[in-house]
């Protein structure tokens, strides 16, 4: 049995202040992608594990991924989806395709982007083929694409700890698909929810009991998957928002009725869905004032990994007004690590850091420290942590100590999802107070573990919490976080 894996992922935020280049997407072709992801904890990983655990012979033909920003550009979204479709053709016949996508890429021209690939890998390989795509957690799956495809995947987890997982259950699921032993039918749900990323955790609160649910009726007999994706807000496109996909083997009614009772339960919680997190201001305090440390603040407004710029000062303006010390703070400045690069190491300065992409993120603030470590920004994380990924890269990369915290600059944008990212430069997080983790939920994987307590912070950004309807277009008028709103 000839399989081809391939994936083409991207979470596009539509109220980045930049949009997303070919240029930022890391390409894979063939070979390369058993080397990069053999070892990953990512879907690509459990696809590679397939062979093995499935008896199929895996075809590698492309992959590309980049780190969330803005929507991505015409001309790119045209090659990219362009190589995928080449490398499939030329690897024809294939018994199945396994398809890794985000679920969230919105492009110019394509605002449900990842609808529009599977729609045309489905053109290209006609309706027998078996093509099984997967998605993470916050995908605003179109119902068009579940049509498109044979099934639907979806990471169960967030922080996204399970994609190995769901990439061995999707090839599992394709195996047995082409073996004629399964015959997927799949159904989608929409609740018209907005549902917002700070109940995006699934170990907790309303979501748990959702995912819950989900999880006992994957065991029941008939049902081959079951998923819920929480949606992804900072998209403003038609179907933006949670969806729930049952795939049920050969009994489409099923999968429609029990996709039905998953939403119906999901509505149920959307009383529960009311924010009532502080601002940087109380959230600076609160950490002051807690008795156990080190405390992390998650600033939501700068979720890197939400495609925000990574420079955002809210917190770090509150954390030098109110005099904390002990803190470490993590910031996407390129010019300011290189003009600690051009000090050199034990140098005093003065320098401009942060707010500096946009206007989103907070003003640009004057610090003075020392510079103590310069690094190339390379390091590796081999623990199982959100993205499931392995080999990261912030570019030159300094820590400037002042007389309070640390500040990392970093040239690459770098979502904290390691504490790797902190130790390669030299700082051990065992002996900070306060971390200043730029994400929502997804810092948990790694800031969860050395925090004694996590406080989350509604700043402004281009991932804010709280974006009034208003400043939506093109997602649908009725969810009820707005009607609710609007009484
Ligand atoms: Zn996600």
């Amino acid at each position: 049995m000839r399989v081809g894996i391939a994936f083409l992922s991207h979470e596009s935020n539509t109220f980045a202040s930049f949009t997303t280049a070919l240029g930022d997407f890391e390409i894979v072709r063939g070979q390369e992608i058993l080397e990069k992801h053999a070892a990953t904890y990512h879907e690509v990983g459990g696809f590679i594990a397939s062979a093995e655990a499935f008896g199929v012979e895996i075809v590698p033909l492309f992959g590309a991924d980049a780190t969330p920003s803005g929507t991505v550009e015409a001309e790119a979204y045209g090659a990219l989806v362009g190589e995928l479709l080449d490398s499939i053709r030329a690897a024809l016949p294939l018994d199945g395709l396994l398809l890794a996508l985000h679920g969230a890429m919105a492009a110019d021209g394509f605002t449900h982007a990842d609808g529009e690939t599977v729609r045309r890998v489905r053109a290209l390989l006609g309706p027998e083929i078996p093509l099984v795509v997967t998605h993470d957690y916050h995908g605003n799956v179109p119902p068009q694409l579940v049509e498109d495809a044979t099934a639907l995947v979806i990471y169960k987890t967030c922080p996204h700890v399970d994609q190995r997982e769901r990439g061995l259950q999707a090839a599992e699921l394709l195996a047995r698909t082409v073996r004629a032993e399964a015959r997927p039918e799949a159904a989608i749900v929409k609740p018209e929810l907005l549902y917002n990323i700070a109940f995006h955790n699934t170990g907790s609160g309303p979501m748990k009991q959702v995912m819950d649910a989900a999880i006992e009726l994957e065991r029941k007999a008939g049902i081959l998957a079951a998923s819920v994706a929480a949606g992804y807000q900072y998209a403003d496109v038609p179907w933006m928002g949670p969806s729930v996909v049952v795939v049920a083997d050969g009994e489409p009614a099923l999968a429609q009725r029990e996709a039905g009772r998953l939403a119906e339960l999901m509505w149920s919680t959307r009383d529960e869905l009311l924010p009532r997190i502080p601002g940087p201001a109380e959230a600076v305090r609160m950490a002051m004032a807690s008795a156990e440390t080190p405390v992390s603040l998650f600033e939501m407004g700068d979720n890197i990994g939400g495609g925000s710029a990574g420079d955002s000062t809210f917190v770090l303006e509150e954390l030098l007004r109110q005099g904390a010390d002990g803190w470490v703070a993590a910031l996407y400045d390129p010019e300011a690590a290189a003009a600690c690069a051009v000090a050199g190491i034990g140098a005093q300065l003065t320098l401009p850091v942060g707010g500096k992409v946009d206007d989103q993120h907070g003003p640009t603030l004057t610090v003075t420290g020392k510079v103590r470590a310069l690094h190339d920004g390379m390091f590796i994380e081999t623990e199982r942590r959100h993205g499931g990924k392995r080999e990261w890269d912030q570019g030159l990369t300094a820590v400037l100590a002042t007389c309070e915290g640390l500040l990392l600059l970093a040239s690459v944008r770098t979502p904290p999802m390691s504490l790797n990212q902190l130790r390669s430069a030299g700082i051990l997080p065992e002996q900070q107070r306060i971390f200043v983790a730029k994400g929502a939920v997804a810092p948990r994987a790694a800031y969860g573990p050395v925090s004694a307590r996590i406080i989350e912070v509604d700043t402004a950004g281009a991932t804010s919490i709280s974006r009034p309807p208003e400043a939506y277009q093109r997602a649908r008028r009725g969810l009820y976080e707005w009607t609710r709103q609007a009484r």
